[in-house]
């Protein structure tokens, strides 16, 4: 039997992340993308903005939610870009410009210190009988100076996680689902999943 679960994003690269997650951990669980109203991500927190996204689908729907809220958190600028990874260039600008534009401010700044992480935090959301969960992964590495690999989206060109000498675009989808800030938030919550969405 299959139980359907929305996931509330509208970006394809997250889409297919979570399929190949979820669906190896339980394959019970059928995912569905959300194509209904998004709401505006006010919140102040990756928590708050992961949590407003999956209420909006759940209410939407009436199936079970997950929204995931996720950056790129840079030591030397005081964990920003964070919550605003999406738009760091601008409203629209997109990533490639996002990524140009964090490479400049860190022209200057050398190893050591180009330490940086990915946090990812996932909220879960179940209409009937109510309840919401939160989980949160960190996945730390370094900043290149220039982009390297093709695989992967976002600021993975740039992106070289601890115990690699390769960045995550050079990683293939298995190895950077193995152990990416999605996935282990994603392993957090994976209790809780089977707990409220999976009956027994
Ligand atoms: P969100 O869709 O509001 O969670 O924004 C996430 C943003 O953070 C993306 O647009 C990327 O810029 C960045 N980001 C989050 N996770 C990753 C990743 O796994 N690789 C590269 N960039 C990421």
């Amino acid at each position: 039997m299959s139980i359907r679960i929305v996931l509330a994003t509208h970006n394809a690269h997250k889409v297919e992340e979570f399929q190949k997650i979820l669906g190896a951990q339980l394959p019970e669980l059928e995912v569905v993308a959300y194509d209904g109203p998004e709401p505006v991500e006010d919140g102040v927190s990756f928590a708050d903005n992961a949590l407003l996204k999956a209420r909006a689908a759940a209410a939407h729907t009436g199936l079970p939610a997950l929204a995931d809220d996720s950056g790129v958190c840079v030591d030397v600028l005081g964990g920003a870009p964070g919550i605003f990874s999406a738009r760091w260039a601008g409203h629209g600008r997109g990533a490639a410009a996002n990524l140009e534009l964090l490479l400049d401010q860190l022209a200057d700044i050398r190893d050591p210190h180009r330490t940086a992480w990915y946090a990812c935090t996932i909220a879960l959301v179940v209409p009937e009988p109510h309840s919401e969960h939160i989980a949160a992964g960190e996945w730390r590495g370094r900043l290149l100076d220039a982009p390297r690999g093709a695989h992967g989206f976002g600021y993975d060109p740039i992106f070289v996680p601890d115990g690699s000498d390769r960045s995550a675009a050079e990683l293939t989808n298995a190895e950077k689902n193995a152990d990416s800030h999605r996935s282990r938030a994603f392993r957090e919550l994976i209790p809780q999943l089977r707990m409220s969405v999976i009956p027994n």
